[in-house]
């Protein structure tokens, strides 16, 4: 990886993006502490991220001649406008942008806001490629096969809502790569099927009460019958490439609320096939439920966790009715039942690589012989997180020497950012 220190960008306010070359990019890390990004963490901007203006901030750069960092402030007759990065799938951030925030600035919505620089004629970000799966590549969806492929569908299955849920709603009206991955029969599927939740998570991304911010999306509104979900996740799993179907999507809630159902559609598939993946994206509240699904046939399980630690996780996840030794629990049978299990952990620079997250993270992969890592950046505002969690100030060990530390003390230790495809 090329060493390179880029210059850092702003906004005029108007939607165009200016790099001012005095001044270098920085980082933040943890609460708003300003850091240098390593010269060698730098990687030209992946296709298919965005640039974002970051109303009511400032931007933050190191003077290259004093070494001073420095907020730039607008004038009379300019405006100077903080910028940041959210970075396409498959890859984990490094460090959250640098800015200075003004009195009364609005929450940000539910990105991660990742630093970004200008060299050479390109945008750079402090980011990891940590998955080579290509399903969510921008290069791999072609409209005019999306538009064939919906046709095709809804023709192929005139009465199944939730085909019609997939299509017209999460493939034609939010582009989910996943419902377009369902669409053009590859890789991983979704089987969106609750309306309620048993968590209350600060960054929701399908439900957001009175937090100042909206959700991403809404959340389904019908429950589909185990027959409407068997009727297209058969024949996924039996003709798609690396064929996955899970449970568990941005478009609902907490899947394991509609138990029965999820343990008569696994059987019902496995009654019909036996490729393919079964995957359960949860909170994994629930270990009875859990060790029921196992037992009707489901593959694997990714916990979603934001911190190891019992009370940044309560902080986060808000539980209603049960607790994090509930979500052990649910890790520990399906293990013992020899389950595949992955941790779909919320990455924030400057918390998830404290050493006392990295200590305890440690135990939990060898006590429960954890299967994979998938690295995922927390869409949230940086402040408004730090402020929920209230975190003691430890330094972090920066996030790729953490992941770079967790391959070399697991080498069996699976790392990603979608769910693999197991058969
Ligand atoms: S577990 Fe999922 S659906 Fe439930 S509150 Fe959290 S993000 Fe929302």
């Amino acid at each position: 990886m090329s060493k390179i220190n880029p210059s850092l960008i702003v906004s005029d306010g108007c939607g165009n993006v200016v790099d001012i070359e005095e001044y270098y990019a920085v980082g933040m890390s943890g609460s708003c502490r300003i850091v240098d990004i390593p010269s060698d963490e730098w990687i030209p901007l992946p296709n298919g991220s965005w640039l974002m203006e970051l109303p009511g901030r400032l931007p933050v750069g190191r003077d290259r001649d004093s070494g001073e960092i420095i907020t730039l402030e607008p004038d009379e007759s300019e405006k100077v406008v903080a910028v940041a990065a959210f970075v396409a799938p498959a890859y984990t951030i490094g460090y959250h942008a640098a800015w200075e925030t003004l009195p009364k600035a609005p929450v940000l919505p539910l990105y991660a806001y990742a630093a970004v620089g200008w060299h050479d004629g390109q945008f750079y970000v402090p980011a990891l490629r940590v998955d080579d799966s290509i399903r969510q590549d921008p290069s791999q969806f072609s409209a005019d096969r999306i538009d064939m492929a919906a046709e095709t569908v809804l023709q192929k299955y005139p009465d199944n809502r939730l085909v019609n849920h997939l299509v017209n709603n999460c493939a034609l009206t939010y582009h989910c790569p996943a419902a377009l991955n369902y669409l053009l029969n590859r890789w991983e599927m979704p089987l969106p099927t609750s309306q309620v939740c048993n968590s209350a998570c600060l960054g929701c991304i399908s439900l957001q009460k009175d937090s100042g911010v909206c959700s991403a999306q809404f959340r389904i509104e019908f429950t589909p019958t185990a027959e409407e979900i068997v009727e297209i996740a058969v024949p996924h799993l039996e003709t798609a490439p690396e064929p996955v179907v899970s449970f568990g999507q941005g478009c609902e809630g907490e899947p394991l609320m509609n138990a029965q159902l999820l343990i008569n559609t696994v059987q019902g598939i496995r009654r019909r096939t036996s490729k393919g993946t079964t995957n359960l994206n949860t909170n994994a509240s629930l270990p009875d439920i859990v060790a029921r699904l196992r037992e009707a046939g489901l593959d694997s399980m990714r916990v979603s966790i934001n911190s190891v630690r019992k009370i940044f996780y309560n902080r986060y996840f808000r539980p209603q009715n049960y607790s994090y030794e509930n979500v052990l629990e649910s890790i520990r049978v399906m293990k013992e039942k020899q389950g595949f299990v992955s941790i779909n952990l919320f990455v924030f620079p400057g918390f998830t690589d404290q050493p006392e997250e990295v200590k305890i993270l440690e135990k939990l992969i060898e006590e429960y012989q954890i299967d994979m890592i998938q690295w995922r950046n927390l869409n949230i505002d940086p402040e408004w997180y730090w402020e929920e969690m209230n975190p003691v100030e430890q330094e972090g060990i920066g996030v790729r020497n953490m992941i770079n530390h967790f391959k070399e003390k697991f080498p069996d230790l699976l790392h990603g950012y979608f769910n693999p495809s197991l058969k």
